[in-house]
């Protein structure tokens, strides 16, 4: 790859230098008040979810001092680690990755939000008589099953399996526009799916979709809760 930088020594300035995210953020932000405006939607109605999985705890810390409260991430140890760290902020944790099934009470624990809730046997594990957490029904929109999210075909039976069982809120469902698809059509078809379901449960009425690449169309479709990474953090740490 090329290096911009001539001169080696000198270290290349950080893609997540706080004016850098806040240009960033201001400039996300500016979007979805653009396509919100388009599609004749109250902006208010619409959740910004920063993903920030790789980042360190101290980018989240950046965002929280520019006003950002939601966050999410897609691996349970690291989620569960910055959940820990940063306990004293009011944050709302958004977990958007697979969850497993022997972990799922962990991701419970720390998790305001699930948003990959793709099988019974998950729906299962994470009941509780306790308290309630609440959660997205995950579709897939792909031919690929270990791209996580249930069959569109099967979802109607998760949903019952959502509604009977107790400590789970149903918010509505999440999708991820497939690679290559027309992101506008993906959403699109969500947001029927997600209208179909409503006659089994009324309320859940949200729809986690957009992220970096594509939050316009998902917002010109209903979405009520984009999950955004790259476009506000920068690009993702490579792990060494
Ligand atoms: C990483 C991730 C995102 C954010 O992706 P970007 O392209 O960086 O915006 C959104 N949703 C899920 C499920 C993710 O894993």
């Amino acid at each position: 790859m090329a290096l911009p930088h001539a001169d080696p020594a000198e270290p290349a300035p950080s893609s997540t230098a706080p004016g850098d995210l806040s240009t960033r953020l201001g400039a996300v932000s500016a979007g979805i008040l653009d396509a919100a405006r388009v599609a004749d939607r109250d902006p208010a109605g619409i959740t910004t979810i920063v993903v920030t999985k790789f980042h360190p705890v101290s980018l989240i810390e950046q965002l929280y001092a520019l006003g950002v409260r939601n966050v999410g991430e897609n691996r349970h140890q690291e989620a569960q680690a910055k959940a820990a760290a940063l306990v004293d902020l009011d944050l709302v944790w958004h977990f958007v990755g697979q969850v497993q099934g022997k972990k799922a009470r962990q991701v419970r624990a720390y998790a305001d939000v699930i948003h990959s809730v793709d099988r019974a046997s998950l729906v299962t594990a994470l009941g509780s008589d306790e308290s309630n957490v609440d959660c997205f029904i995950q579709v897939n929109l792909t031919d690929d099953a270990a791209r996580g999210g249930v069959h569109p075909l099967e979802i109607s039976a998760l949903v019952d399996n959502v509604l009977a069982t107790p400590g789970l809120r149903l918010l509505g469902l999440m999708a991820v526009a497939p690679i290559g698809a027309e992101p506008r059509r993906a959403f699109a078809r969500v947001r029927d799916l997600s209208e179909q379901i409503r006659t089994q449960a009324p309320a859940a009425t949200a729809l986690s979709m957009g992220m970096s690449q594509d939050y316009a169309a998902a917002v010109l479709e209903g979405a009520t809760h984009l999950r955004i990474g790259t476009a506000i953090t920068g690009n993702r740490p490579v792990l060494g």
